[in-house]
C-alpha cells in the first residue's frame, strides 16, 4: 500500500508556472492506495465516499473518463503516453485530504496512483518522472494547467522540512523547519468555501503571465531582474499588477529561506506571509472574502503572519502563531466567520510530514 500527502505552500504562490521558487510542506493528511495488477484491459477504481468507477484502457484519451476517476485515468493515460503498458488494475483508495480545500487532494490522488502503479508494474520510474506523469494527468487529462508545485510537494517533501524547489532547474533543498522547537505552530484554516479553479481563473492568470513575459521579451517572469523597469515597460495595467505579484513573491520565497537558513527568530517569517497575502489579494486578485477574513481574524488574535495558500478563490489560509495562542486564534477565526455569516471553518495545526511512501498493509 502507498500513501501520498496533500500540502500547504508556506510561501511562493503562483510562482511555479513562472519558473520561480516554491516552498511547500507535506501534510499528515493524505490518500492511500492499494493496487493490484490485472490483465482484463480495464481499471476498477474505488474510493471511500464516492461512486466506484470502471474504465477501459483501449481508447483511453482525455475526455473519455470524467468525474473523480479522471484523475486516475489521467495517470494511466500519461503512463501509456510514455510507453508503459498497464494491462489492467484494481485500485482501492482511502484518504483524509478534504477535496477542493486548496490542500491538493488532486495531486495526492494522482501521485499515490502513479507511485502504486509504478510499484506493481515494476516500471522503475524516478520521483521526478512520477511528478511529470502526475502533472501530465492534471494538465492534459483533467485540464487544469497548473505548475509543478503540488505534485512535487506530494512526492518530494520530507518530515520536519520545508522543500525549497527551483521550478526552472529542478534544484531542491530540504530546509529544516522546526516550529515546535521555537514555540510556534502553523495553523491551516480551511475556509470550507471550495476553490473554483477549473472555472478558468487559474488559466487566465497563467495567460496574463505569459503575455507579460512575451511583452518583456523573456522566457518567464522569473527572468525579471529590474521590477521598476519591467513595470514601466508594460502597457497594460492588469499585467503590471500580475507581474508585481510574481516578482515580489519569488523574492519572498528567498527571504523566508534566508530566515530559515539564518537560524534566527522564525517569527520573522510572519511579515513576509502578510506581504504575500496582500500581494495575492490586491495584485494577483485570487483571494476571497473568506480567505481575507481568515487572515485578518488570525492577525487580530495575535498571529505573527497569515496568508491564503493554494491557488486561491476559496480553499485554505495558513497562520503562523505562538503554539500557546493556537486555541485563541482558532476561536477568533471561528467567531469571525460566524459573525460574517460564513459557515464554520476547519482549523488544524500543520506538521511537516513525509512525501509519498509505502505503508504497511
Ligand atoms: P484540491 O486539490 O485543492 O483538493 P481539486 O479541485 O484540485 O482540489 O481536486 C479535488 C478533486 O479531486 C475532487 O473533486 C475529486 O474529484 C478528486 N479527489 C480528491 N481526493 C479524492 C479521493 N480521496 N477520492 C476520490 N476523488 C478524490
Ligand atoms: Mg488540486
Amino acid at each position: 500500500m502507498w500513501r501520498a500527502p496533500g500540502r500547504v505552500n508556506l510561501i511562493g504562490e503562483h510562482t511555479d508556472y513562472n519558473d520561480g521558487f516554491v516552498a511547500p510542506i507535506a501534510l499528515p493528511l493524505g490518500i492511500t492506495a492499494r493496487v493490484t495488477a490485472t490483465t482484463d484491459g480495464a481499471v476498477h477504481a474505488r474510493s471511500v465516499g464516492v461512486e466506484p468507477a470502471r474504465f477501459d484502457l483501449a481508447g483511453l484519451a482525455p475526455g473519455t473518463v470524467e468525474g473523480w476517476a479522471a484523475y486516475v485515468a489521467g495517470v494511466v493515460w500519461a503512463l501509456a503516453e510514455r510507453g508503459h503498458d498497464i494491462t489492467g488494475a484494481d485500485i482501492d483508495l482511502d484518504g483524509d485530504v478534504p477535496h477542493g480545500a486548496g490542500l491538493s487532494s488532486s495531486a495526492a490522488l494522482e501521485c499515490v496512483v502513479a507511485i502504486a502503479l509504478d510499484d506493481v508494474f515494476g516500471l522503475g520510474l524516478t520521483r521526478d518522472e512520477l511528478i511529470a506523469v502526475a502533472r501530465r494527468a492534471e494538465n492534459d487529462y483533467v485540464g487544469l494547467p497548473n505548475g509543478v508545485l503540488d505534485q512535487s510537494a506530494s512526492l518530494l517533501c520530507r518530515a520536519g522540512h520545508v522543500l525549497l524547489l527551483d521550478t526552472r532547474s529542478g534544484e531542491r533543498r530540504h530546509v529544516p523547519f522546526d516550529l515546535a522547537a521555537a514555540g510556534l505552530a502553523l495553523l491551516v484554516i480551511d475556509t470550507r468555501a471550495p476553490h473554483r479553479l477549473v472555472d478558468g481563473e487559474y488559466a487566465a492568470r497563467r495567460r496574463d503571465c505569459e503575455a507579460a513575459a512575451a511583452e518583456l521579451g523573456m522566457t518567464a517572469l522569473r527572468d525579471v531582474v529590474d521590477l521598476v523597469a519591467a513595470l514601466a515597460a508594460l502597457t497594460d495595467e492588469r499585467l503590471r499588477h500580475r507581474v508585481r505579484h510574481v516578482v515580489t513573491e519569488n523574492a519572498r520565497v528567498l527571504e523566508v529561506m534566508g530566515i530559515l537558513d539564518g537560524g534566527g527568530d522564525l517569527r520573522a517569517i510572519g511579515p513576509v506571509l502578510i506581504a504575500s497575502h496582500m500581494s495575492l489579494r490586491d495584485d494577483y486578485e485570487v483571494s476571497s472574502p473568506e480567505l481575507d477574513l481568515a487572515v485578518s481574524a488570525a492577525l487580530g488574535a495575535g498571529a505573527h503572519g497569515a496568508r491564503m495558500t493554494g491557488g486561491g478563490f476559496g480553499g485554505s489560509a495558513i497562520a503562523l502563531v505562538d503554539a500557546a495562542s493556537a486555541d485563541d486564534v482558532t476561536a477568533a477565526v471561528t467567531a469571525g466567520f460566524a459573525a460574517a455569516g460564513f459557515g464554520p471553518p476547519s482549523v488544524f495545526a500543520a506538521v511537516a510530514a513525509d512525501g509519498a511512501h509505502r505503508v504497511e498493509v
